[in-house]
């Protein structure tokens, strides 16, 4: 049973405006141009028949949390000006897939990871656009770089010639009240800004931070990318 075959054009259209809205109130909110945010539809567990119609109505970031879930997607529908998010935890072992099929991945938790892609992007004589990701909350059950290693790790990044290092990336924990989260937020933009000052000045132009439950907050503290699934495509069937 795949409950996401329940949802309507219709309503995912109205899904898609919802958020469009919270968004733009959210920006304004505080102070900010609604379009330097990207919406990262998170389409993972979902049809790519579902991708389809959010891309018609106007959406153009996608994001899959499992290579191989993710792959027969891809390949099934890639139209110009569409990119696809790796947002889950990478294997070395898969990267060598990421390079040719993924716009960015967002997920890059280790500086042995990183290699593995260079290589990879090298080989294939490709930028790929990242962000690394900060367990900013130290939750064991999340991957991610410790905050007191991240510029140290980012120093050697970013001599990582076919990586385009684009900024950070977080997953806060879940938590029911999204003012409870804030403070992860903003941690993750003094690191940002941190790196901008410490390590170059050119690199961290983004934050991706926001989901379902804390988008809004998110935007507050200054994300540049929200990630949002159940709000756009509806329930997921639990794991
Ligand atoms: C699933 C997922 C999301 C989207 O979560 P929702 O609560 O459905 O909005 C965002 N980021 C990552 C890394 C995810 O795995």
């Amino acid at each position: 049973m795949n409950e996401s075959h329940d949802l309507s054009q219709e309503q995912l259209a109205s899904n898609l405006t919802e958020v469009r809205l919270r968004i733009a109130e959210a920006a304004e909110r505080a102070g900010r141009n609604p379009a330097e945010i990207t919406l990262v539809a998170v389409s993972k567990t979902k049809p790519v028949e579902l991708v389809e119609i959010a891309y018609n109505l106007g959406v153009t970031d996608f994001g899959e949390n499992r290579v191989q879930e993710a792959l027969p997607k891809i390949a099934h529908f890639h139209p110009a000006g569409l990119r696809w998010h790796l947002i889950g935890h990478l294997q070395s072992n898969k990267a060598g897939k990421v390079a040719g099929s993924f716009a960015q991945v967002q997920s890059v938790d280790s500086l042995r990871l990183a290699q593995v892609l260079q290589r990879h992007a090298e080989e294939e004589q490709q930028r790929l656009s990242i962000l690394l990701q900060v367990n900013v909350a130290g939750e064991a059950s999340k991957e991610g770089i410790a905050p007191d290693q991240v510029i140290e790790m980012a120093r050697q990044i970013v001599a990582l010639p076919a990586l385009e290092v684009r900024g950070l990336m977080t997953i806060a924990p879940l938590v029911n009240d999204p003012e409870d989260v804030r403070p992860v937020f903003r941690e993750l933009r003094r690191l940002r800004d941190r790196l901008r000052d410490e390590v170059s000045a050119s690199a961290w132009t983004d934050l991706s931070m926001g989901m379902t439950g804390d988008y809004s907050v998110a935007i507050e503290e200054g994300a540049t990318i929200v990630r949002v699934g159940r709000a756009i495509f509806g329930r997921r069937p639990a794991i």
